[in-house]
């Protein structure tokens, strides 16, 4: 095993990895800093794959307060108030700092203005963008900052496991391993970061990218870390439905499609949402989601089992010129969104729920950060679409500023336990030993089905035990795994990183499925069919998910409505 030494360690390379590995360095240009990272640095995560945009309360008109009261009144009351207003006035400050110091450029008005363009559920026009594929501005301009810089880069190299003191009451090491040579690596730090950004790829269709599996939520649920909202599983509503032989299935078709005009069409040609809801195709991601999954229920699908967006009626030449990326990527799979109409289904894209946090980014655990959408709270029961990539680079930046202050502070190498290492590499090295060799895409059908079917978009009492069993069977299933005899080289071992893969997001549905079991009521993302009302808003509580003892608890928890009550506004004229 080797070991690796810095000050401060990042583990991933998305919006909040970048942003705090830039301020820490700024705070305090002589600190070691280390971001290690299961892909290339600048190449992976859901950042680079941001479409729609940033949302920033910008333009004369909008405020803050608006931002905030959209954010609270999106997540239904369940944000913690505190991070959601950090959210929104950090978002002012980090849009700047984009622009003018690390060379983003956003489109712009005809007077020079930033363009800010609508986004559902939001009373304002606020998300600001580069066409309608943002996330490679702000990714590259922010990998060009980093590299520039002398970080270390530890580039596919995967966290495993945090490695506690011997009295468990601060963090000492991560163990990774390096993926090209299967080499372990104790890396040991001062402060650590964990921004692996969640992630629900235990979903049949699903968005983010394929680097992504859970891995921080699932060594923080391993460490006994609290996690919260983890019910909270955000479907978009329009994900490409390209045919099972293509990993583009699945992938998202930007929001601002609907917010331009664009429509959905039932199997049979004829427009739904107005039915549903008046906003009809401009509701908010959880009705529309919810009333795709009803006309498949019903049967009245396309032939590949979705609903038809349907964009013509603006005109291909206008649709080309706005969606270019999008009129693209449908190109690339064969349709012409531009022109024609495409296959669509509802696709898991983002996790409300994670590790609970302070605004300053600290955690339960004494030398532990977290940021981006490894963490829980800012957005309560539904994530705005545009305050994804503003929470990752917002607390991403403050995480940076709050490591640098804390290693000046408090900051002292710790010894790892040695006991704990040996445990988390026994437990790495288990596929290599003795065991049973079983189909591991085989296991990965079954959890997509069970979460898909038993803990998707609507759930109830009778599917989410049929999802804890069976979950508990794969569990099972993938602790007796075996490497085939044949497949134990080490280097770049896929079927070893995709039972690691599979572990974790066994272990990160078994919280979802335990904290949507335990709220009976229907809000925001969470839809139960047997409980479908809001409940009390007042009494508004959220699930608290840790491991105690090797079992999962659940516990409600009393929000604090520290800025505003629900029925209250902080603006003068609400929207
Ligand atoms: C297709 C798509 C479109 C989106 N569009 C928008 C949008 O328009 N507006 C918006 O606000 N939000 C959008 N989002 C959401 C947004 O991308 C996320 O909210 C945000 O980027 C998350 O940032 P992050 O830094 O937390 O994580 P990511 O950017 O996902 O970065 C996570 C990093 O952790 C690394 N990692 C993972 N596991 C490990 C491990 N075990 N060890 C080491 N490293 C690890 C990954 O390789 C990656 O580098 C979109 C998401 C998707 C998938």
């Amino acid at each position: 095993m080797r070991r690796f030494k810095s000050d401060i360690l990042i583990l991933g390379s998305g919006g909040a990895g970048l942003f705090a590995a830039l301020h820490a360095h700024a705070a305090d240009p002589s600190l070691s800093i280390a971001i290690a990272v299961k892909g290339l640095l600048g190449k992976c995560g859901c950042t680079r794959m941001v479409q729609g945009g940033y949302n920033v309360a910008l333009a004369p008109g909008d405020s803050v307060e608006r931002h905030f009261m959209d954010t609270i009144e999106g997540g239904k009351w369940l944000p913690d108030q505190d991070l959601a207003w950090t959210l929104v006035n950090g978002a002012v400050e980090r849009v700047h700092e984009l622009e003018n110091e690390l060379g983003c450029f956003f489109d712009r008005n005809p007077d020079g203005t930033v363009h800010q363009k609508a986004f559902a559920g939001q009373t304002f026009d606020r998300t600001v963008h580069k066409g309608d594929l943002t996330g490679i501005e702000i990714i590259n301009r922010l990998s060009e900052q980093v590299w520039s810089r002398g970080i270390a880069r530890l580039e596919e190299h995967r966290a495993l496991e945090f490695i506690l003191t011997a009295d468990g009451s601060a963090l000492a090491a991560v163990l990774l391993v390096d993926m090209r040579t299967g080499e372990y690596v104790l890396a040991e730090a001062k402060a650590v970061l964990l921004a692996t950004g969640g992630g629900p790829t235990m979903y049949r269709y699903h968005t983010p990218s394929g680097d992504k599996s859970c891995d921080g939520l699932a060594m923080a649920l391993a460490a006994g870390l609290p996690l919260r909202d983890m019910e909270m599983v955000q479907f978009h509503p329009t994900g490409l439905l390209a045919g099972p032989h293509t990993r583009m299935t699945g992938t998202v078709l930007e929001e601002g499609l609907r917010g331009a005009g664009g429509y959905l069409l039932d199997g049979a040609g004829v427009r739904f949402m107005q039915k549903v809801d008046p906003r009809a195709e401009r509701a908010t991601r959880d009705i529309v989601s919810r009333a795709i999954d009803a006309e498949m229920r019903a049967g009245r699908t396309t032939p590949h089992g979705g609903v038809w967006l349907s964009m013509a009626h603006l005109g291909a030449d206008n649709v080309r010129r706005q969606f270019k990326g999008m009129v693209e990527r449908c190109a690339d799979c064969g349709f012409d969104l531009a022109g024609d109409r495409v296959e669509v289904v509802p696709t898991a894209h983002y996790m409300m729920g994670g590790v609970e946090f302070a605004a300053d980014c600290t955690t339960a655990l004494p030398g532990l950060f977290v940021a981006g959408e490894d963490s829980g709270g800012v957005h309560g029961a539904n994530r705005l679409g545009g305050n994804g990539v503003a929470n990752s680079t917002v607390f991403g930046a403050i995480a940076g500023d709050a490591m640098a202050a804390w290693v000046a502070r408090e900051g002292a190498f710790r010894a790892a336990d040695a006991a704990a290492i040996q445990a988390a590499l026994d437990r790495a090295e288990a596929p290599f030993g003795g065991g049973q060799h079983a189909d591991l895409d085989a296991i990965r059908e079954r959890l997509f089905a069970t979460m898909w079917d038993d803990a998707g978009i609507v759930r109830d009492a009778r599917g989410l035990e049929r999802a804890d069993a069976t979950l508990e069977a794969l569990a099972d299933e993938l602790g007796a795994y075996a490497l085939p005899a044949g497949a134990r080289e080490r280097a770049f071992n896929l079927s070893w990183h995709d039972w690691l893969n599979l572990g974790s997001l066994v272990a990160v549905s078994r919280a979802i499925v335990a904290a949507a079991a335990a709220r009976c009521e229907s809000r925001g993302a969470h839809f139960r069919s047997d409980h479908p009302d809001t409940g009390d808003l007042t009494a508004s509580a959220y699930m608290r998910v840790q491991r105690r003892q090797g079992e999962l608890a659940v516990e409600a928890v009393p929000v604090r409505f520290t800025r505003v009550r629900p029925g209250q506004s902080l603006l003068s004229t609400p929207g």
